[in-house]
């Protein structure tokens, strides 16, 4: 008996997948794109216009995974490309300072008060490293306090009970990261500040930081309960730590300026990535000017990077940046909206437990009745009819991300004709959800 079919086959993506795993390890060079969690063919893109992407067998998808973010004005916005052409046409990279990178660091600093200073990066991992370095070099300390579910990239210390890839997989501690390098790294559950204030108690003058994404996307959407940010930032002061505010994912998207926008606490330290970047490598971070002061060369604390602000990517990320404005914040949170209520209709109608939670425009189902509050609860959802749901949107040309452990992305440009081809493959995949069941072929 098999559970879940894939219905239909994606024969050219296939032979593309054969080759990748010839000479990439799993066929990908990031783990959630295997499609391991919902098992079959992941599709291998080959173009993106607006709020579509088209596979390399041909076939039409509305994507509600945009990147994994930074498409937030859909694919080949024509204004962003054309920033990008002019800047290609220039020569691609100097190893020097340039006017682009400037102007970037001044649109970040406009937009979100918190930030004084900002360096450029290349990747949010990049940045969550960096800011994490900083923060030890900063108050002398080792320690770094994270949550369990949250992910900030694949830096050593913050792998321990990571979301995103960690949780879809089922990962374990990840091996290659050393006793002393995960030793320093004190991982509590999400929404517990009773947990927090313990461990300040429990190591005294040890903890250099927190870290916490600002309104978690990468264990699904699970957002800080009221005055939980505000608890942190409180803890850290009185406790001599850094508070590190993570907008990798939520910053430029779930407001002008990102979730501090939304809840208003001031972090120490703040990390950009995937929006800035206008699909491009461009990453960042920054802060207080006290802090950001004791980065090289102007403080002892190190840190470099051949292609740090590089001029395409800024180019690109900045030409995003200056669309984002009040009225394409409105659009995004209008067509969420609209989104999630043809979920929740659907979904409902055919009496399948669910909690859809969202954190302004980002937001993901979770295939259980109680509220998903942190990893542990989100872990405890049925994940087999995600995987039946996820393989009927497919099959109906609606692509989601490929795993029940991530937020979905809209973008700008999903318009009328877009949100009508997701309104009609979903009651097919709410009644695919509602008849899934847990067992060994569905899962493989
Ligand atoms: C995506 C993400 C990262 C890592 O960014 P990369 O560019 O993939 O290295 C870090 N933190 C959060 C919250 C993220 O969502």
């Amino acid at each position: 008996m098999v559970h879940v079919s894939f219905p239909y086959s994606a024969p050219v993506s296939q032979t593309l997948f054969d080759r990748a795993a010839a000479v990439t390890p799993g066929g990908v060079n990031s783990p959630v794109r295997a499609f391991r969690a919902v098992g079959g063919t992941p599709r291998f893109m080959v173009s993106g216009t607006g709020p579509y992407l088209t596979d390399a067998d041909g076939r039409e998808y509305v994507d509600l995974v945009c990147s994994w973010g930074p498409m937030i004005l859909g694919h080949a916005h024509p204004e962003v490309t054309a920033a990008v052409q002019e800047a290609v046409a220039r020569g691609t990279s100097f190893g020097t300072p340039g006017e682009g990178e400037v102007a970037l660091a001044e649109e970040i600093v406009a937009r979100i008060a918190p930030v004084e200073q900002v360096r450029l990066v290349s990747s949010g991992t990049e940045a969550t490293m960096s800011a994490i370095r900083l923060a030890r070099g900063f108050t002398g300390r080792a320690k770094v306090i994270k949550f369990a579910g949250c992910y900030h990239g694949h830096v050593d210390a913050l792998l321990a009970a990571a979301g995103s890839g960690v949780a879809t997989l089922g990962l374990p501690d990840t091996p290659g990261v050393t006793g002393a390098q995960a030793g320093d790294t004190i991982v509590l559950p999400y929404n517990d500040l009773e947990a927090v204030n313990e461990a300040f108690h429990n190591h005294p003058g040890e903890i250099a930081c927190v870290i916490t994404e600002a309104s978690p996307g990468n264990m699904g959407v699970v957002p800080p309960r009221p005055g939980f940010n505000q608890g942190l930032k409180t803890a850290c002061e009185r406790n001599g730590a850094l508070f590190i505010s993570d907008e990798v994912m939520t910053g430029f998207r779930t407001s002008r300026a990102g979730w501090f926008g939304v809840d208003g606490v001031v972090p120490d330290l703040m990390t950009f990535g995937k929006v800035m970047g206008g699909g491009f490598p461009a990453a960042a971070f920054g802060g207080r000017a006290d802090v950001m002061g004791h980065l090289a060369p102007a403080g002892p604390v190190y840190q470099a990077g051949t292609l740090s602000g590089n001029p395409v990517a800024t180019a690109a990320g900045l030409a995003q940046l200056r669309l984002l404005d009040d009225a394409a914040y409105a659009t995004l949170d209008a067509v969420s909206e609209r989104v999630r209520s043809l979920v929740t209709e659907a979904l409902t109608k055919e009496g399948v437990a669910h909690r859809l939670q969202h954190a302004s425009n980002m937001f993901s189902v979770f295939f259980t009745d109680r509220e998903v509050r942190n990893y542990e609860d989100a872990r405890g959802q049925e994940s087999f009819r995600f995987t039946a749901f996820f393989h009927s949107m497919l099959a109906q040309g609606v692509y989601l991300p490929p795993s029940a452990f991530e937020s979905w992305f809209l973008s700008t440009a999903h318009d009328e004709r877009a949100i009508e081809k997701i309104a009609q493959a979903l009651p097919a995949a709410a009644r695919a959800a509602a008849a899934a069941t847990n067992s060994p072929e569905a899962t493989a």
